[in-house]
C-alpha cells in the first residue's frame, strides 16, 4: 500500500502516519522528521535546510526530492510506505510520480485531512518536543508527567521555532499557496479521499482505515 497523507501543519498527519505504519507494517516517511534530525546532527543538508524551516518556508524541492528518492529505495519500502509531509509542491508531486514509475510502483491512496484553522493554531502552538529524543507532547492534549520534562528520557522539552505563532501563520499561508493545489492535482488522478481530522485520534484512524480498506 503506497499512501500519501496530505493536510496543513497540525492536521495530525504525523500521528496518523505512525498508527498506520504500525497497523500495516510499512514505514512512515516524514520529510519534516528527516530534516529535523539532519538539523540536530548539523549535517550539510541540515545546515542548508535550517533557515528555511525556522522561517516557515519550504526547503528547496531538489533537497526533499533527493531525500525521498533515496528513502524509497530502501528494502523496508518494498511492501509500501506512508508519505507524511511530502509532496508539498506540484514539482515534488511530479518528481514523485517519475520516481515511482521508475520503480514500477503506483500510488494507491491520497488521504487529505482537513481541520479548522483555529484548531490548527491551538494544536501547534501547544506542541512541545524533547530536545534529545524528539518525542512529541502537547501542553493540553498530551502533557508530559512532569511539566517541561520528557517522560522517556528525562531531557527538557522545547517548542519548535517553527511552531511559534508568527512562523506558524507563515506555514499556513505556504500550505494554502503551494500544497493545497495538490488536492486538485491528485483528484484529477482519482486518488483523493478526505477525512475530517477533528475528534479522537482513534476515530480519525478508523475513518482512514475504512477508506483504505474499501479500496484495497
Ligand atoms: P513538518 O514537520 O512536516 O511540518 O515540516 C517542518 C518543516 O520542514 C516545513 O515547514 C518545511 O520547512 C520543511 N519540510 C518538510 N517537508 C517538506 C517538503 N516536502 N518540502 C519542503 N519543505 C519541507
Amino acid at each position: 500500500m503506497n499512501l500519501i497523507l496530505l493536510g496543513p501543519p497540525g492536521a495530525g498527519k504525523g500521528t496518523q502516519a505512525k498508527l498506520l505504519s504500525a497497523r500495516f507494517n510499512i514505514p512512515q516517511i516524514s520529510t519534516g522528521e528527516i530534516l529535523r534530525s539532519a538539523v540536530r546532527e548539523s549535517t550539510v543538508m541540515g545546515v542548508r535546510a535550517k533557515g528555511f524551516m525556522d522561517s516557515g518556508s519550504l526547503v528547496p524541492d531538489e533537497v526533499v526530492v533527493g531525500i525521498v528518492e533515496e528513502r524509497l529505495l530502501k528494502a523496508d519500502c518494498q511492501n509500501g510506505f506512508i508519505l507524511d509531509g511530502f509532496p508539498r509542491t506540484i514539482p515534488q508531486a511530479d518528481a514523485l510520480g517519475q520516481t515511482l514509475q521508475g520503480l514500477g510502483k503506483d500510488l494507491n491512496h491520497v488521504i487529505a485531512i482537513t481541520v479548522d484553522t483555529n484548531e490548527l493554531i491551538a494544536r501547534i502552538t501547544g506542541r512541545r518536543t524533547c530536545i534529545k529524543c524528539g518525542k512529541g507532547y502537547h501542553i493540553t492534549f498530551d502533557p508530559p508527567k512532569v511539566d517541561g520534562v520528557c517522560d522517556l528520557c528525562g531531557s527538557d522539552l522545547c517548542q519548535r521555532d517553527d511552531d511559534k505563532e508568527e512562523t506558524l501563520r507563515m506555514r499556513l499561508q505556504v500550505y494554502d499557496k503551494q500544497t493545497e493545489p495538490l488536492i486538485s492535482y491528485y483528484t484529477a488522478q482519482s486518488l483523493v479521499r478526505t477525512v475530517l481530522g477533528q475528534g479522537s485520534i482513534e476515530d480519525i484512524q478508523r475513518s482512514i482505515i475504512n477508506l483504505v480498506e474499501e479500496r484495497a
